[in-house]
């Protein structure tokens, strides 16, 4: 299956399909990427011992100068010191300005190879081969960063890539929570945008969730199909581009709070999702908004409740950082039925705390 996003001259395809990579050697050629210059593949620990292999030797057998680099697994690799030793690498080994750069693995590799690639020599190109259910989400939509120990995210860039390979073979080797985990990425895109998609999503639980290829394939095509429509409406974030927040509001606090290493980000959004339906009813819209997601959570085996030993007041605290509260009044993702999300304005932070209160004793 192949899939366009569309950004006037910064456009790309995602091909997704079962064993892509064997052909990796004429997408690159069909899409230019050059092998004059040596090319970079990043990639983590456990993604290198599982599918590095296969990826380099048909690469080489492209005609394609390969160079390596492994980081270790984890959101720790996503920083500025380890960004300074992959460039130190890619000097070493005579990178230039016509080389290319690949992300192999989930969205930690996502965001740092290609902020390698937006910052090195000032951009070069770039290819995401994505390995998790949740890349799907990330490998759309061009931003890539590294973290401060500050903050998340926080020194990043827009780097369109070049290509996306979707082989969905790879997906095989992912523990289980992992992809419970990145399911509910795809579970919001058709929260936000499509009640027919979210109503086979509901329908298909069990496909999913085994990784039957043909409903893998569907379901990330229609989840990749919904973030660019979105991201070509709008690439930089001025408006739409927000709807893609939906649960996240809530969820960057609860990942925050539990230090990124208690909660993975699908489940985090999965209790902010709930949390940010029942604040869609309170609102006066339609009660299945609540149940239909929370349901969706529990079918999926995701969490709907926030861990008990999670301080509230600190969850509030981490919310107020974050950049959508102004004075008191609160800038939210809800819906108004599913399928259509809506960027309310001005709700008051008491009653967020509510919800939140009431998402500790959610079952
Ligand atoms: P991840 O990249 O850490 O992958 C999760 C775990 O699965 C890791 O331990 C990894 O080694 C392992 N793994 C990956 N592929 C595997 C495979 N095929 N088989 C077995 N194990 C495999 O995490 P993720 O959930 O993919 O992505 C989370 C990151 O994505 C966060 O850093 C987040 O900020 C970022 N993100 C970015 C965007 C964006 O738009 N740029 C959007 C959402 C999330
Ligand atoms: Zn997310």
């Amino acid at each position: 299956k192949q899939l366009n996003v569309d950004l006037g001259d910064r456009s790309y395809p995602i091909y997704i399909g079962d064993g892509i990579i064997e052909q990796i050697g004429s997408y690159f050629a069909k899409h230019q990427i050059s092998s004059r210059s040596p090319i970079m593949v990043i990639t983590d620990d456990n993604v290198a011992s599982l599918h590095l292999k296969k990826v380099t030797t048909h690469l080489l057998e492209s005609g394609y100068k390969v160079v390596e680099y492994i980081v270790p697994a984890g959101e720790m690799s996503k920083s500025l010191s380890v960004l300074e030793q992959i460039i130190g690498k890619a000097l070493d080994a005579g990178l230039d300005r016509t080389s290319t750069i690949i992300a192999l693995g989930g969205g930690v590799v996502g965001d740092l190879a290609g902020f390698v690639a937006a910052s090195f020599m000032r951009g070069v190109k770039f290819v995401q081969i994505p390995t998790t259910i949740l890349a799907h989400d990330s490998s759309v939509g061009g931003k890539v960063a590294v973290n401060h120990p500050k903050a998340k995210n926080i020194i990043g860039a827009f780097h369109q890539p070049q290509i996306v390979l979707y082989d969905t073979s790879t997906l095989k080797t992912l523990p289980e929570r992992e992809i419970k985990a990145g399911l509910s990425e795809m579970i919001k895109h058709g929260l936000i945008w499509d009640a027919e998609f979210s109503k086979w999503i509901d329908e298909n639980a069990e496909k999913l969730l085994s990784l039957d290829a043909e409903a893998l394939e569907y379901g990330l095509y229609n989840g990749c199909k919904i973030k660019s429509h979105v991201v070509s409406e709008d690439e930089r974030e001025h408006g739409l581009r927000a709807i893609l927040n939906f649960g996240h509001t809530i969820g960057h606090a609860l990942e925050a709070v539990a230090h990124y290493n208690q909660l993975l980000h699908g489940e985090a959004i999965a209790i902010g999702m709930v949390g940010a339906a029942k604040l869609s009813v309170r609102l006066g819209y339609p009660e299945r908004i609540y149940t239909e997601t929370k349901a969706a959570m529990k079918k999926y085996g995701l969490p709907i409740q926030i861990p008990g030993h999670l301080d509230i007041d600190e969850i509030m605290k981490a919310m107020l950082h974050d950049k959508k509260f102004k004075e008191g009044k609160v800038v939210f993702t809800i819906l108004k039925d599913i399928g259509e999300a809506h960027i309310q304005s001005g709700i008051s932070i008491d009653l967020i705390r509510e919800i939140v209160e009431e998402l500790r004793w959610e079952e």
